[in-house]
């Protein structure tokens, strides 16, 4: 056993808003600089719809990091040594300027220069910042911002404003719930194995993810190496950045800028200890449907005598100690069974995970006039739930829909529990 200590965080999705305020204050922290123009280390994405940059879910298409065979596993690409230089002198498989966006501003002199008596609203025209031309936006990243999948419809037909029956079906079958991300700090980083000039490391002592702005040469084989596509190059500097889980924040003691700003407190941060020979097993499991379980296996009980004693010897100082026993990451992952890996069969083990959407089940509890916060009620909701489970299992389990449910039967339970117990009523048997 090789005891290890990895800084992790959960996000509670039921909670998150979309302000967008966890991307704006990390965006001023972090990358208000030129050559990071289109870069937002913090994102969230509207689900469904096609993400920062867009399509990254597409392993097939970014064919320089993973790629699905056949027998539908997933392995990196470039087995060869050949192959392995040759994709260090030829990087095609990274995403383009457009799949992420084109960074604009405006042209606020328009504004200020309108003609008084004009009878129109003055509009301030977009200008590219790469270019100086005015352009037309055609993405950004938050394209899909509320849109659910109502934008495939829209686009697939243009005699919407007619709203027949059809199109009205289709948009009742919509759903919508907002997935904010950032670098996982997987504990398998792909981005550090595929990085030629040995900059990208994970630090022992947290497990954080960083870019040696020293080493790098801009090869950006992390960028094509990172499933999540969240390494980002600086056109400005030549090198690759990253989130750095607002590192220089830890080290004072202070939660990341994205957790301190949340608007919902949706952000759990904390330190787990995990056993790294069981990642190596985790990273190959055969079996997808195997993975969720294997990663959390990886986690080690911190109030486990056998483990405080093991940590210690590895190093582990017992204050770091006391905080992963503290830390609601490891109990809502390994304890509760409620939060979930992001795409767990990319096999980098990452250390952002979530507490999967309940909140879609009050939507059919209202148009059955039910009692929202009735367990019972709940429980029976999960299976006309508005959020398909197949499709938050697409997302965090690799396809198994047990896990989910199992995490939405939970929440359901305690929601109904903690209403009971701030009622002053005796806890429901059922
Ligand atoms: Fe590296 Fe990507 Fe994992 Fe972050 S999410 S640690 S950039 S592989
Ligand atoms: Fe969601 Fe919090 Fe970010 Fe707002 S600040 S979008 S609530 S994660």
């Amino acid at each position: 056993m090789r005891i290890m200590a990895q800084m992790a965080m959960v996000m509670n999705l039921d909670k998150c808003i979309g302000c967008h305020t966890c991307s704006v204050t990390c965006k001023q922290a972090w990358t208000n600089r030129s050559g990071l123009e289109y870069v937002w280390f913090n994102n969230v994405e509207t689900r469904p719809g096609l993400g920062y940059p867009r399509t990254y879910e597409d392993q097939d298409r970014w064919k320089g990091g993973w790629i699905r065979q056949p027998n539908g596993r997933i392995r990196l690409r470039g087995g060869g040594r050949l192959r392995k230089l040759a994709t260090i002198f030829y990087n095609p498989d990274m995403p383009k300027i457009a799949d992420y966006y084109e960074p604009w501003t405006y042209d606020y002199d328009m504004l200020l220069t309108a003609p008084a008596d004009s009878p129109h609203v003055p509009v301030a025209r977009p200008r590219s910042l790469i270019t100086g031309e005015e352009m037309k936006i055609s993405w950004s990243a938050n394209w899909d911002d509320d849109l659910a999948g109502s934008q495939e419809i829209a686009v697939n037909d243009p005699i919407l404003a007619k709203m027949n029956e059809k199109v009205r079906l289709e948009y009742e079958k919509t759903f919508m719930f907002y997935l904010p991300r950032i670098c996982e700090h997987c504990l398998n980083p792909s981005c550090v194995a595929s990085c030629p000039s040995g900059a990208m490391y994970k630090r022992v002592e947290d497990g954080i993810v960083l870019v040696d702005q020293d080493q790098c040469r801009g090869w950006r084989m992390c960028v094509s190496g990172c499933p999540y596509k969240k390494v980002y190059f600086n056109h400005r500097s030549g090198k690759a950045e990253k989130c750095t889980l607002c590192y220089p924040r830890l080290e004072e003691g202070l939660p990341t800028v994205c957790s301190e700003t949340c608007v919902g407190r949706l952000r759990y941060l904390g330190i787990v200890l995990y056993d790294a020979d069981r990642v190596t097993e985790a990273a190959s499991v055969e079996d997808e449907h195997d993975l969720l379980a294997a990663q959390r296996n990886a986690f080690l009980d911190p109030h486990d005598p056998a483990v405080q004693v093991a940590a210690e010897a590895a190093g582990i100082p017992h204050d770091w100690i006391q905080a992963a026993q503290r830390s609601p990451v490891w109990r809502l992952i390994h304890d509760y069974e409620v939060a979930l890996p992001l795409h767990p069969e990319y096999r980098t083990l990452p250390m952002v995970w979530y507490v999967p959407p309940l909140s879609p089940i009050v939507d059919e509890v209202a148009r059955t006039g039910n009692d929202a916060e009735d367990h019972r009620v709940l429980l029976t909701a999960l299976s006309t739930m508005r959020i398909p489970l197949e499709y938050m299992a697409e997302l965090f389990t690799a396809g198994d829909p047990r896990p989910v449910e199992l995490a939405l039967r939970r929440l359901a339970a305690m929601r109904s529990y903690m209403r009971d117990i701030n009622l002053g009523n005796p806890p429901q048997e059922e």
